[in-house]
C-alpha cells in the first residue's frame, strides 16, 4: 500500500480502520508488549475504547451511503453448499445487522450456545469479507441501546465481547507472527505425538464419526459453509483430543470451507481448542461431546436436521444413539470417548513445559 501511494502522488487516498475495532498494536501492556491473555487485553481495550469513543469511532461519513455496494465471489470450496443464508452484498449485510440488533440482540446471551436456534448474528462472513465493519456493528448496537458499549447491560455486552475476542485474535497475529507461520503459540506442544490416523480424519471431515453432535457440525460446514461457534469448539476438541490429530489439519479444513474463514479467528479458535494456544482451554478439560450435545441441543433438533437418519432414535438417546438401536445408515462411534480422552491427557502430560 505504501509503495502504491508513493508512486501515485497526485491521487487522493483516504484510509479508514474498519477491519477491527482497535488497530493491532494499539492495545498494549504497560511495558508496550502484546497481551497474550484475553481478560487483561479486554480491560485495556475497554479503557482505550472509552477514551476515544467520540473521536475515531464516529463512522458517520464513511458508513453506509458512501460505500458502493459490492458483491463477493464464492470464496469457500463447497460447490454444493447452500450459501443463501449469508449476505453477499453490503446492502444485505446491513439489513442482517439491523435485523439482528432489532430482534435478537436482547436474547443473545440466552440463546448464543444453542445451535438449533437462530441466536447469534451470523454476520461473521460479512465481517470476514469486509462487507461490514465491526465499528458499524458496535455503533448500530450503541444507537439501538442509546448508550456507549461500556454501559451496556450484560445480555448485549456479551455480543460486543465476541467482537473484542475478534480484535484479540487480530492483535495476536501481529504481536506473535509465528502464528501465521503454522506454529503453535506454546512451543512445547510442537513435540506432541499426534496420531493423525487418515481414516479418523476422513470420518471427521465427512461427518461419519458416529458422534452425532460432531457429525452434524461437520455436515453443516459442508452444506452451508458455516458452523455454530459452540459446535466448532466441540468438533475441534474431538479432532485434537479424542482423535489426537494435529490442530493444523482441522484449521486447514475450516479455512477451505468456511464463508467466514479468517486466519486470526480460525487459528485462535483451533489453538484454543487444542490447548496449544495463548489463553487456551487447559489440556485436561476435554469436552464430552455427548453431554455437550445434551446440554446445548436438548431436543436434538440440530443433530436431527443434519443427520436425518437419526430420526428413528428416541430423542433422549439421539446424542448417544449406540445406547438405543442404531439405524443401519449411521456408524457406531469410531472411538471410545473415555479412553481417548485419557490418551490425550497422557500425551499432553508427556510434554516438557
Ligand atoms: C475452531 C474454531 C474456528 C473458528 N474459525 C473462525 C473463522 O475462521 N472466522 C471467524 O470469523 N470466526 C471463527 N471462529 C469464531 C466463531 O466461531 C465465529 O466467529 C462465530 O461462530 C460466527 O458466528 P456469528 O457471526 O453468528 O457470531 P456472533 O456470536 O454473532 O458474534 C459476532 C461476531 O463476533 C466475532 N466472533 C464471535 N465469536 C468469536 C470468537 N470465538 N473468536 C473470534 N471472533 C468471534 C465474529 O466476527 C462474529 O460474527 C472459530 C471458532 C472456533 C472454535
Amino acid at each position: 500500500d505504501h509503495q502504491i501511494l508513493e508512486r501515485l502522488p497526485d491521487v487522493a487516498v483516504h484510509t479508514y480502520i474498519d477491519r477491527v475495532l482497535l488497530q493491532p498494536g494499539t492495545v498494549l501492556t504497560g511495558d508496550n508488549r502484546f497481551y497474550s491473555v484475553f481478560s487483561p487485553f479486554k480491560r485495556r481495550w475497554l479503557s482505550i475504547y472509552e477514551e476515544h469513543a467520540t473521536g475515531p469511532f464516529d463512522v458517520n461519513g464513511h458508513g453506509r451511503e458512501s460505500v458502493k455496494p459490492s458483491t463477493w465471489d464464492p470464496i469457500c470450496n463447497c460447490p454444493d453448499s447452500d450459501l443463501s443464508l449469508f449476505s453477499t452484498t453490503e446492502a444485505s449485510a446491513h439489513e442482517s445487522l439491523d435485523e439482528f440488533i432489532a430482534q435478537r440482540l436482547t436474547d443473545y446471551e440466552a440463546n448464543r450456545n444453542n445451535p438449533s436456534v437462530l441466536g447469534t448474528s451470523r454476520l461473521s462472513g460479512a465481517l470476514a469479507r469486509g462487507l461490514l465493519s465491526p465499528r458499524q456493528c458496535a455503533r448500530a448496537a450503541e444507537i439501538k441501546l442509546n448508550r456507549p458499549i461500556w454501559e451496556f447491560p450484560n445480555h448485549a455486552f456479551s455480543w460486543i465481547n465476541e467482537l473484542i475476542w475478534r480484535d484479540f485474535y487480530q492483535h495476536l497475529l501481529v504481536g506473535f507472527p509465528k502464528l501465521s507461520k503454522n506454529k503453535a503459540f506454546r512451543p512445547e506442544t510442537e513435540s506432541l505425538r499426534w496420531r493423525n490416523d487418515p481414516s479418523d480424519i476422513d470420518a471427521w471431515k465427512n461427518g461419519r464419526t458416529g458422534i452425532p453432535i460432531v457429525d452434524a457440525g461437520m455436515r453443516e460446514l459442508v452444506a452451508t459453509g458455516w458452523m455454530h461457534n459452540r459446535v466448532r469448539m466441540i468438533v475441534a476438541q474431538f479432532l485434537t483430543k479424542n482423535l489426537l490429530c494435529d490442530w493444523r489439519i482441522g484449521e486447514a479444513h475450516f479455512m477451505e470451507y468456511l464463508v467466514d474463514s479468517d486466519l486470526g479467528s480460525n487459528n485462535g479458535g483451533w489453538q484454543w481448542s487444542a490447548s496449544t494456544g495463548t489463553d487456551a482451554a487447559p489440556y485436561f478439560r476435554v469436552f464430552n461431546p455427548v453431554s455437550q450435545g445434551e446440554t446445548h441441543d436438548p431436543n436434538a433438533d440440530y443433530v436431527t436436521q443434519f443427520i436425518p437418519e437419526l430420526a428413528s432414535v428416541p430423542v433422549k438417546r439421539r446424542h448417544a444413539p449406540w445406547t438405543a438401536t442404531l439405524p443401519d445408515q449411521y456408524p457406531a462411534p469410531i472411538v471410545d470417548l473415555k479412553s481417548s480422552r485419557q490418551r490425550a491427557i497422557d500425551a499432553f502430560k508427556e510434554l516438557k513445559s
